[in-house]
């Protein structure tokens, strides 16, 4: 009897249990939609696609250093400013650490603190084997611009001034000012380019409304269980780092080895790094991001995110394995990416080395990382970090008008879209705004297929000329919402 009636209770408490979880799903609801008077304009595609074309024609490919010869830069300066001639004629233009460049359009209204768009000149090198075409050659075909940096980034810059090109044809005016920011070496790592114009800025007691840059996107959601696309502006990056781990051993040949050698030894580290992955956590930005979608995805995964307090010891490793983005979201991942021992195959090297490239989530740094990986491989193993190894950025705040108006922007322009915010999980130049706002933002306004995202930095690379336009009204729409 007694029995009988624990089994009840049990059996009463766990549906209880049940019930308290589906009721924290169900009341899960989708915000209410703004109203809006938005109607795009008429684009002329064409005309769009042939700046483009345009751009990809000059060789912008990123220096090696500043010392080299950039004066290609100022060719592609020059190719802008006579491609927007109503911007040119209204923009203060100022050289930064000389080829970075701003173009300031001043607004009438003072009160207002500047915007900053950015996007980088520089490309990286493409040769020519193996493209369909010349990437060089700015060729349209197909309904796409093909070429190097026809994605990265010359497309954003593009639609960046022809959205504000198109307002000053119609007599518009700004209230708030635009920065358009320039970078040179993006694709090395900004440190020339986007910090110094930051660095110039600040220094003129510049504080800004928001930064937009290339990072986030669109995607389809079915990944996380949602029957419609989502648009992700990215709110940090994550950080980044090569650990260089080294064996040191007795060298010699190869035909009376140690009973331990150093590459056996690196190998064994390497290993231990794989099967000891970092923990996974939740971040302010993956909360937010999940937050946000959990209204609109399936049952099951909006029944697991409104309850995530509670279920949090089984959804983290869960999400480290459903997909290898997810994975991604929820840690700092390590990848072994070089190795290397001795010059000839029948020597003992005395010394093994091999690389592990981090990307470090927000709340770790490089030095935490690196304590990791040295307690996992032990002391017999050195490490050090190569040089441009750099901690996560902070995060943005999506508390924000900046942030409701971009958000706002991007519903409208992208309708019916969901848009939320999550943690980049590359590299741009916005990480190095924080020091003039909290409002950095990443937003890549351009539909693509997995296939052509694919070809960023690889063969025949192509922007799709149809979201090139789509991209232009994002621009020219988010200038409407924050700048006139
Ligand atoms: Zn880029």
């Amino acid at each position: 009897m007694a029995g009988q009636i624990i089994g009840y209770t049990v059996l009463a408490a766990f549906a209880l249990f049940v019930v308290i979880l589906v009721t924290r799903a169900l009341l899960l609801k989708k915000p209410q939609k703004e109203d809006s008077d938005y109607k795009p304009r008429d684009i002329d595609a064409g005309a769009v696609a042939e700046k483009l074309a345009g751009a990809v024609r000059i060789r912008t490919v990123t220096l090696p250093d500043n010392d080299s010869d950039g004066s290609v830069f100022y060719e592609y300066q020059a190719y802008l400013e006579k491609t927007f001639p109503l911007i040119a004629s209204v923009a203060e233009k100022t050289i930064v650490n000389k080829y970075a460049v701003i173009y300031k359009v001043k607004g009438t209204d003072d009160s207002l603190l500047p915007a900053a768009i950015l996007a980088h000149q520089d490309v990286v090198p493409a040769d020519p084997e193996g493209w369909e075409c010349d990437p060089f050659g700015g060729e349209i075909r197909s309904g796409y611009v093909y070429g190097r940096g026809s994605q990265d980034m010359k497309s954003q810059m593009i639609a960046a001034l022809e959205g504000l090109e198109i307002l000053l044809k119609e007599g518009k005016v700004l209230r708030r000012t635009l920065l358009f920011c320039f970078g040179h070496d993006e694709e090395l790592r900004g440190t020339y380019g986007a910090y110094e114009i930051s660095k110039h800025l600040e220094s003129l007691g510049v504080r800004l409304e928001y930064v937009i840059d290339e990072g986030g996107t669109i995607l389809d959601g079915k990944l996380l269980g949602i029957d419609n696309k989502i648009a992700l502006i990215g709110t940090c990056e994550k950080g980044y780092a090569d650990y260089i781990l080294e064996v040191a051993k007795d060298g010699g040949h190869a035909s009376a080895p140690t009973p331990r050698t150093a590459v056996g030894m690196l190998a064994e580290a390497i290993y231990k790094v794989e099967k000891h992955k970092m923990r996974p956590f939740w971040t302010k930005p993956t909360k937010e991001m999940f937050a946000a979608l959990a209204p609109y995805m399936n049952f099951g995964f909006k029944l697991a995110l409104a309850n995530r307090d509670i279920l949090s010891p089984l959804m983290k490793p869960l999400l480290c394995v459903v997909s290898p983005f997810t994975n991604c979201l929820m840690r700092t991942t390590l990848a072994p990416t070089q190795a290397e021992g001795a010059s000839t195959p029948n020597t003992l090297p005395g010394v093994a080395r091999g690389t592990i490239n981090a990307r470090i989530n927000t709340g770790e740094s490089v030095e935490s990382v690196q304590a990791h990986i040295q307690k996992v491989v032990g002391k017999k193993v050195r490490i050090t970090t190569l040089e441009g190894s750099i901690d996560p950025s902070p995060v943005s705040d999506t508390s924000s008008e900046a942030y409701a108006k971009l958000k706002k922007t991007i519903g409208e322009v992208f309708s019916g879209y969901i848009v939320a915010p999550y943690p980049f999980i590359a590299a741009s130049d916005a990480k190095h705004y924080y020091n003039l706002t909290d409002n950095v933002y990443r937003f890549t306004p351009f539909e693509k297929s997995v296939e052509d995202a694919n070809r960023i930095h690889g063969l025949n690379e192509r922007q799709d000329i149809a979201m090139l336009a789509q991209g232009t009204q994002f621009f020219l729409r988010l200038y409407e919402n924050t700048c006139l």
